[in-house]
């Protein structure tokens, strides 16, 4: 266990701008938290047997980028994020293979269009579960991973590597207050209320409506986690107040014009 390569992968994380990074070894894949666990084939040591540690970097995106969905610049924030994740889980894998450890980074988004996730709603690995193992937060009950310092509203990316690194410890205690604000707001009734794991999303019917606003690039959705009470970002952008997001109200008439504005422009 190499403790100086972690401070080595933790120093090139804040030198790319990467504000969460986390480890956790293959092995806890094999070991169930809950039910249903990550079926056998979509674990790390079973996509690249070489694998000793997953690496999980995360990055937000921005509050006032989301909460203007749909619309297009929570479209093109999102695909900011996911290509910055893409580009330096390759940068760490290249990083490690020159050190002589065998690694590979694992695409952001598994999949090549949302319209393959009403027939087939999974890709070959599933970040969320590896954020998790890694300890960066928990899932709430819209079925992401909330943490700390940016509730829902971070995305994450994997890198797969020979190095055996030392683990952080999982988050044991919720990070979710059961508010049922996400439950209330999807569009679809996409979440049920009983909470992950048993409550799992209708994935079809959110993709269904991910496709939607895909034809007309305002993609993806994103009211589940935009009203997220969770996340010290909230408090960044002084967004703690949850009723912001009810546009009925005036006292926000401000935020909202804004809102209605950037909404008529850049798309369909
Ligand atoms: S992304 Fe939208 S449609 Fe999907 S579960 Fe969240 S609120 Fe519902
Ligand atoms: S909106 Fe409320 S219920 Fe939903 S995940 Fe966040 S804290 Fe949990």
């Amino acid at each position: 266990m190499s403790v100086r390569l972690k401070h080595e992968i933790q120093k090139l994380c804040s030198e790319l701008g990467i504000p969460l990074v986390g480890f956790a070894p293959a092995g806890r894949w094999d070991k169930p938290l809950f039910e249903p666990w990550v079926p056998e084939e979509f674990r790390p040591a079973a996509i690249f047997p070489e694998t000793e540690t997953v690496i999980v970097i995360g990055i937000p995106v921005l509050l006032p980028a989301l909460e203007t969905s749909p619309s297009i610049w929570y479209y093109e924030e999102y695909r900011t994020v996911n290509t910055l994740l893409d580009l330096n889980a390759h940068r760490i894998a290249a990083f490690l293979n020159e050190k002589g450890f065998p690694s590979v980074a694992i695409p952001r988004d598994g999949y090549g269009h949302v319209s393959i996730l009403k027939e087939r709603p999974y890709a070959f690995f599933s970040h969320r579960h590896a954020a998790f193992l890694a300890g960066l937060g928990n899932f709430g009950i819209n079925n992401t991973i909330l943490t700390k310092e940016f509730g829902p509203r971070v995305r994450f990316t994997s890198i797969f590597t020979g190095a055996e690194i030392p683990p952080d410890p999982v988050i044991e205690e919720p990070l979710c207050i059961d508010c049922m604000q996400c439950v209330e707001i999807c569009p679809v009734n996409a979440l049920p209320r009983n909470g992950y794991p048993k409550g799992l999303t209708d994935k079809r019917t959110c993709a269904e409506r991910s496709e939607g606003l895909a034809a007309r690039f305002i993609s993806p959705c994103g009211f589940c986690i935009k009203v997220c009470p969770i996340g010290e970002d909230r408090t960044l952008y002084g967004r703690e107040d949850p009723g912001v997001y009810n546009e009925e109200e005036s006292k926000y008439d401000r935020l909202h014009s804004a809102w209605k504005h950037i909404r008529k422009y850049g798309s369909r």
